[in-house]
């Protein structure tokens, strides 16, 4: 009996990338465009989306031509596909006029299996000369939401590509984003002319990021703490709202021996792409960013992601979450935040520009950012809920891992309410939250004294909490839009739902804060990640094949991960292959790396210690 046929895409699969098998959704797409068809991808980050235009580039005849707005990130593409034996070139603005004509000509000859092109090149009348020249298997449009208005990395260039059916209509595009809302999708798909295109919606679910969101109270001290106990010597991004925010945070890790690189749009552009190339090639970098920091960065180990400011949007942060853990193992997706990111968002929409249409929609975008955070149940349910998704609780996430409570927060609630509303009745008066927590507490601040607000009737009702408890509850009540903040000053207003509350009609329910929650849930993070953690004996292996792949990278001047991903790593120094046969056997060992370093490494593998 023979036995049953491997399908090309899966052999392709094996033979080059060294995978056993095809990630959740990527065998349907990979089929559809094998055979023809146009698609509309959605993947979250990390999800898999490269493979499903690389495997029919190498399956389908002739060259894929892929679509990148990442210019700066077509190198280190190119080089890994390389390294595994794919024939690929970029033509891009970078190049000098010689470096285009080699790949030109590669192209021209049909020996490319992919070329990547940045967008403005396709408004050049010799690059569509070129590609008539050559034979185009598909086209790729790779971070298709640029098209898209509304989302912030719009591209004119990418309005072009509209254009492309027409002038090849024989060849089939595939569109992939990971910006995932309904609309956002309903625009790429008019604005592409992708309306018959098929379209294909992954999981949005990232089970290997353990979600946390904890209070805010000391942003250096929680991101220190976290990094030392949980990631030490991991690469990661912490994401930073303001440039000086950034320079801040990375001095001060690197003062406590954590080495970091600053990346903001303030640094000169020479400094900027040599701290991403640094974070991209070493092992173990922090990178301290604006948000600008990220898009289309592909480095697979990134391990932990901290937010130190409170993200615009659920979008933004589940794009910038995703850049953990793209290899699948373990990886942690940290937020603080505090009652001050709640006004200064709010102020920032309020005083922004754009007309009200626009300030209502961040508006909506931060009020959904919000309840994710004060949320009780399961994060996950709650973002794979934003993204139109069903699942389960899912015992990866803090509030799955270390259940909040919820108390009846009315009276609280009330209390300060009374204050503000008698500050503006009987004096004509607003404060920010500060002073109406020393009036709540009944301290007799220099501020207090001043304005004679001890003499206020709510003065001092408020001693049962304590002062980082009533942060707590005016955080959540401006949350739960209970009170507002009005524009410049920070000062709390009534809204139109505070009179319920006060007149008794509106219990408020509120999150507890929990205390220990954090040390807690990071024990049991680390419960969680120790089976897929080495064992003991294979911890110095793992280090020597580091250490090869260091060396190797720095000789060919390529990412570490280029060479090979940690989890392939892992995976060798567990399963201690003895010969090339057996190495190839290994996740992430295709047939050309297999050639190219396999000697070496069971070479390492006999090292003595
Ligand atoms: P995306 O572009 O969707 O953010 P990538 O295409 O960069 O994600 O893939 C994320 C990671 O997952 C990469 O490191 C890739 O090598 C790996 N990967 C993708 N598909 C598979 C698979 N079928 N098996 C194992 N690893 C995979
Ligand atoms: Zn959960």
């Amino acid at each position: 009996m023979t036995p049953p046929e491997i399908p090309e895409t899966l052999e392709t699969l094996r033979r080059v990338f060294g995978y056993d098998a095809f990630r959740d959704g990527q065998r349907e797409i990979i089929d559809h465009v094998v055979g023809g068809g146009d698609a509309l991808v959605l993947m979250p980050t990390g999800g898999g989306k490269s493979l499903c235009y690389q495997i029919p580039a190498l399956v389908r005849k002739g060259t894929g031509v892929v679509i990148s707005p990442l210019i700066a990130l077509m190198q280190d593409q190119v080089d890994a596909l390389r390294t595994a034996g794919v024939r690929a070139g970029f033509l891009n603005s970078t190049q000098d006029i010689d470096e285009r004509r080699v790949v030109e000509a590669e192209f021209a000859a049909g020996e490319l299996d992919l070329l990547y092109l940045a967008p403005e090149r396709l408004r050049l009348g010799a690059t569509v000369e070129l590609l008539d020249r050559g034979d185009v298997s598909l086209f790729a449009i790779d971070e298709a939401h640029c098209v898209s208005q509304w989302g912030h990395d719009f591209r004119p260039d990418y309005l072009m590509l509209s254009g492309l059916h027409e002038r090849w209509p024989d060849v089939p595009r595939i569109a992939l984003t990971a910006t995932a809302t309904e609309a956002t999708r309903r625009e790429i798909a008019a604005r592409l002319r992708l309306e018959d295109a098929r379209h294909f919606v992954a999981s949005f679910d990232r089970p290997n990021i353990q979600y946390r969101i904890e209070p805010k109270t000391d942003a250096k001290r929680q991101l220190l703490r976290l990094l030392q106990t949980e990631h030490k010597g991991d690469a990661g991004i912490v994401y930073c709202l303001s440039r000086n925010s950034v320079e801040k945070h990375a001095a001060f890790l690197t003062e406590n021996g954590i080495e970091a690189l600053p990346y903001h749009a303030g640094l000169d552009a020479r400094t900027r792409a040599a701290n991403q190339a640094r974070f991209l090639r070493e092992d173990g970098l922090v990178i301290v960013a604006t948000i600008a920091f990220g898009m289309g960065i592909d480095k697979p180990d990134v391990r932990f992601v901290a937010h130190l400011d409170l993200p615009k949007s659920v979008e933004g942060y589940y794009q910038e979450t995703g850049r953990a853990g793209r290899d699948g193992l373990p990886s942690t997706a940290w937020l603080a935040y505090g009652l001050q990111d709640v006004v200064n968002l709010r102020k920032m929409i309020d005083g922004g520009e754009g007309d009200a249409a626009h300030r209502r929609r961040q508006a909506q975008h931060l009020d959904a950012m919000l309840a994710l955070c004060e949320t009780v149940e399961c994060r996950r349910v709650r973002l794979l809920d934003y993204f139109g998704q069903s699942g389960e609780p899912c015992g990866n996430c803090d509030t799955c891992l270390n259940p909040p409570e919820t108390w009846d927060a009315t009276v609280a609630a009330q209390k300060v309410l009374s204050v503000i509303v008698r500050l503006d009745r009987e004096r004509r008066q607003k404060f920010g939250a500060g002073h109406i927590i020393d009036i709540l507490l009944g301290k007799k601040s220099a501020k207090v004294i001043q304005f004679d607000h001890d003499s206020l009737k709510p003065f001092g009702v408020g001693a049962d909490l304590r002062e980082a408890e009533w942060r707590g509850v005016i955080r959540q009540l401006l949350a739960q839009g209970l009170v507002a903040v009005e524009s410049d000053h920070g000062t709390l207003v009534q809204t139109d739902a505070s009179g319920d509350v006060l007149r008794g009609e509106r219990k408020v329910m509120m999150r507890r804060e929990p205390e220990r929650a954090a040390t807690k849930a990071a024990k049991t993070a680390k419960a969680a990640k120790a089976p897929i953690d080495l064992p003991e004996e294979a911890v110095p292996v793992f280090e020597r094949l580091r250490a090869w792949r260091a060396a190797t990278a720095k000789e060919q001047g390529v990412p570490a991960y280029v060479i090979f991903h940690d989890a392939t790593l892992r995976e060798i120094a567990t399963a201690l292959p003895s010969s090339l046969a057996e190495l190839g056997r290994v996740n992430g060992v295709g047939e050309n790396k297999l050639a190219k370093y396999g000697e070496q490494v069971l070479e390492t593998l006999a090292a003595p210690e």
